[in-house]
């Protein structure tokens, strides 16, 4: 099998196999082909791993912050280098279409390092003078042994985005990669060895929920960071809570996007298809819920049919294909059920709604018009290509109805009216706001969600804190006054 790793995990160095794991079939969704044959892991390398991880971390924090930045921009760089082989192996793994992965995966893992391995050096504690020449510095220190929790849908990005503010940082991190998409984490292992970093400092270890609950509850653990569903984020801040260990929750989201009848309508169209289609609609922050302005409805709707017609669906290898399957046949039927429940609940089914007939598991880019708020599909994330569009009057009337959710991942306006935008993002209760745009990432910014969709920020300045934490230092140049 032409992906088939040299093993399963990737333990202080080296590739490590334990054929007792569980199974794990790894499976090309444009096709259904097996690529791949892995192992959970079991307990010894669940052990093994945060050994190698406990172990490797009083070395890497020793080092200046400079040489373990030096490290991480290496690693950005073999991974630039490689991006057309990172890519190849993303889309096999997920199914996206080779012209996304190619710019939105290994590219992203790598400015991720970059960043990190940039901010590396500068990474301090502060000086606070107080009265009478007293005064307090911190230190910032590393937090320890981090584990981080991937989904499917950006497999590098995530290994990524977490590995390397953790490292930048001083910690040594256990890294295991949804069981869907498991061998990219594999890849940035190898080549964070490649480029220096000593063995035992990113290790990654495949498994099922179990394995990753395994990890969260292990006491030798600092910190946990997780990309997933709401469900699964409760359990993992809950397990996490039990040993007060730090956490990360980059959860789920039903997100609001907001048409005003000012907006550049071909700007908005292309909003809400790069936030409700790309990737086949599996990304978190996706603008699910599309409110249009009455004024323009009709002409919203007919654009974006009339562009979603130059879909190129095909297989994912093809680099004119852009729009690829879903990651797997349980997702497709997920998102297949939702647009069943679309149907019967009385939405208006305006584009697509059905799988297509071929080999993989592709679901057409589906769009419903009259979703009204209480329609399962208006309510529940699908995490799938099914995109709801909902009419609105007023903008006091769309800014409570897009609020009404228990997420808060992101949300987007699109209008020309610019004190109308600022006072629409301010009203916005989502940590990751858009002005006539929608779904960028980019490193240098805060990313994360607000209310159900997640506590912490990953990307920026602000990741540094939570891999991070500081240790006061209080300096009398006093004597010491004591009541008796
Ligand atoms: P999931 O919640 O099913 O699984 C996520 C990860 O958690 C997997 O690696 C899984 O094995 C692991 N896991 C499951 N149960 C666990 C437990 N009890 N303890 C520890 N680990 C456990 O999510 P998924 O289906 O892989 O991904 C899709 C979800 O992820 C969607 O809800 C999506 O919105 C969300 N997501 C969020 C972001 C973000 O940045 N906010 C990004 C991508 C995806």
């Amino acid at each position: 099998m032409k992906f088939q790793p040299r093993a399963s995990h990737f333990i202080d160095g080296e590739y490590v196999e334990d054929t007792n794991g569980a199974a794990i079939e790894v499976i090309y969704p444009a096709t259904g082909e097996v690529i791949a044959r892995l192992h959970s892991a079991t307990p010894a390398i669940v052990e093994q791993a945060l050994n190698s991880a406990k172990n490797a971390q009083a070395a890497w924090v020793a080092l200046s912050g400079t040489e373990r930045g030096r490290i991480l921009r290496r690693a950005s760089d073999i991974m630039r280098e490689r991006n057309y082989d990172l890519s190849v192996l993303e889309t096999h793994d997920t199914g996206k279409p080779i012209q996304e992965t190619t710019v939105a995966d290994a590219t992203s893992g790598a400015d991720a390092l970059e960043y990190f391995g940039g901010l590396a050096a500068s990474l301090t504690g502060e000086h606070i003078p107080l009265g009478g020449g007293d005064f307090v510095y911190t230190i910032r220190e590393a937090l320890g042994v981090c584990v981080g929790i991937g989904a499917w849908n950006y497999p590098t990005q995530i290994a990524c985005w977490k590995g390397a503010p953790a490292l930048a940082c001083g910690n040594t991190m256990v890294f295991k990669p949804s069981e869907t998409t498991p061998l990219s984490a594999l890849k940035v292992a190898e080549i964070l060895v490649e480029a220096g970093a000593p063995k035992g400092v990113y290790n990654v270890i495949q498994g099922y929920g179990d394995v990753g609950a395994s990890l969260v509850s292990d006491p030798r653990v600092a910190k946990v960071s997780l990309t997933g569903s709401v469900p699964t984020g409760r359990k993992v801040y809950a397990a996490a809570a039990d040993g007060m260990k730090h956490v990360t929750m980059e959860l789920g989201g039903k997100s609001p996007m907001i048409v005003f009848d000012d907006a550049d309508i071909e700007n908005a169209v292309s909003g809400a298809i790069l936030g409700n289609f790309y990737s086949s609609g599996q990304v978190c922050s996706n603008g699910t819920r599309v409110f249009v302005q009455k004024g323009i409805k009709e002409a919203f709707l007919k654009r974006l049919s009339e562009r979603l017609a130059h879909a190129k669906i095909d297989d994912p290898m093809d680099e004119d294909v852009s729009f690829g399957p879903m990651v797997s046949e349980n997702q497709m039927n997920i998102a297949l059920g939702y647009i069943e429940k679309g149907k019967a609940e009385g939405a208006r089914l305006v584009y697509g709604g059905e799988r297509i007939e071929r080999d993989g598991y592709f679901v057409q880019p589906t769009v419903f018009a009259d979703v009204t708020d209480n329609m399962t599909i208006a309510r529940e994330e699908i995490f799938g290509p099914v995109m709801s569009v909902l009419d609105f009057e007023t903008e006091e009337e769309v800014m409570a109805r897009a609020n009404d959710t228990e997420f808060g991942l992101a949300a987007g306006v699109f209008t020309n009216h610019l004190t109308r935008a600022h006072r629409i993002v301010a009203g916005f209760e989502a940590g990751t706001c858009y002005i006539n745009t929608y779904n960028l990432a980019p490193v240098e910014a805060p990313f994360g969600g607000s209310k159900m969709s997640g506590v912490g920020r990953e990307n920026s300045k602000l990741a540094i804190n939570h891999f991070s934490e500081m240790k006061t230092v209080y300096v009398s140049m006093n004597d010491v006054e004591a009541p008796y």
